[in-house]
């Protein structure tokens, strides 16, 4: 039988960076907004060029980059004021649906993996808008090697490979609270359901909090590695950079604890599990 072209439900674990991904021919998701691209924009879709594989091989060596980090951190997380999204509220909420909503949006902004993943998003909106300087200086620095020993290309390439460093972490240090909310929300939601199907709502909404975490995990990966790669870069930001290290082993080290389930949850496609038999 030949392999199915699609692969079920990868678009359900996905972290949503289309560009970057290495399966955007193997997403439904992906496809059916290409056909709409292409009937609204026709040489505008044609030209998207298939980049899976030029993904799946950056990715790849973000990998290679990324070495165990153990910093030990025992203290707990400061607790500061945490909002959180909207929840769906009921067609018609009652006083005790009220209640209980109200009960688990407190206890969602007091968990760790939503005060910690805030913190982290919080620190790395301010250093993409203060490390500007930093980024120049490097900037200039090749521009001046150039002229000694480097030809252009060269310098165009370092000058890429930095710039794709940023998108990395900017990309996963938003994702990387949403999806910990999203899996916190799910794991609250299991404590609060009744009826014939209790258990099996229970399990469904386990799962899908441990693919939440999965996501985030990934994503926390990801940044470990792109961090490590600027310290390298920015020896003028290391002290913000191993706090930012710092702060993701911490998230990691949590996830470990709260979702333990997430390490092993297998995101189709992403993780090896293809049960794109019938997409
Ligand atoms: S699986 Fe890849 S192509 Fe599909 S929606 Fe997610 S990021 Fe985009």
């Amino acid at each position: 039988m030949s392999k199915a072209r699609f692969i079920t439900g990868i678009y359900n674990y996905c972290d949503y960076w289309c560009e970057r991904c290495a399966f955007t021919q193997r997403c439904r998701n992906y496809s059916s907004g290409r056909a709409e691209r292409r009937q609204a924009r026709p040489a505008a879709a044609d030209a998207l060029p298939d980049t899976d594989a030029t993904n799946a091989a950056f990715w790849e060596s973000l990998a290679e980059q990324l070495v165990e980090v153990s910093m030990v951190s025992n203290s707990e997380p400061e607790a500061f004021d945490v909002g959180i999204e909207d929840l769906e509220a009921a067609d018609e909420p009652d006083d005790a649906w009220l209640a209980r909503d109200e009960r688990r949006r407190q206890e969602q902004a007091r968990h760790p993996l939503v005060i910690l993943s805030r913190d982290y998003r919080m620190q790395v909106h301010a250093w993409l808008k203060t490390a500007d300087g930093d980024l120049k200086a490097v900037a200039r620095d090749l521009l001046e090697e150039a002229g000694n020993r480097f030809g252009t290309e060269d310098v165009a390439e370092q000058a890429r490979d930095i710039g794709e460093l940023i998108e990395v972490v900017a990309w996963y240090h938003t994702l990387i609270a949403t999806k910990l909310g999203q899996a916190v929300h799910g794991l609250l939601e299991c404590n609060d359901v009744a009826g014939p199907h209790a258990s099996i709502i229970a399990e469904s909404r386990r799962s899908d909090a441990n693919g939440s975490g999965k996501v985030a995990l990934a994503g926390i990966e990801r940044s470990i590695a792109a961090w490590l790669k600027l310290r390298g870069i920015l020896p003028a930001q290391e002290d913000l950079i191993l706090a930012m290290l710092s702060l993701l082993d911490r998230l990691r080290r949590r996830i470990y604890v709260d979702l333990p389930d997430s390490v092993t949850f297998l995101r189709p496609g992403f993780d090896g599990e293809d049960v794109g038999l019938f997409d």
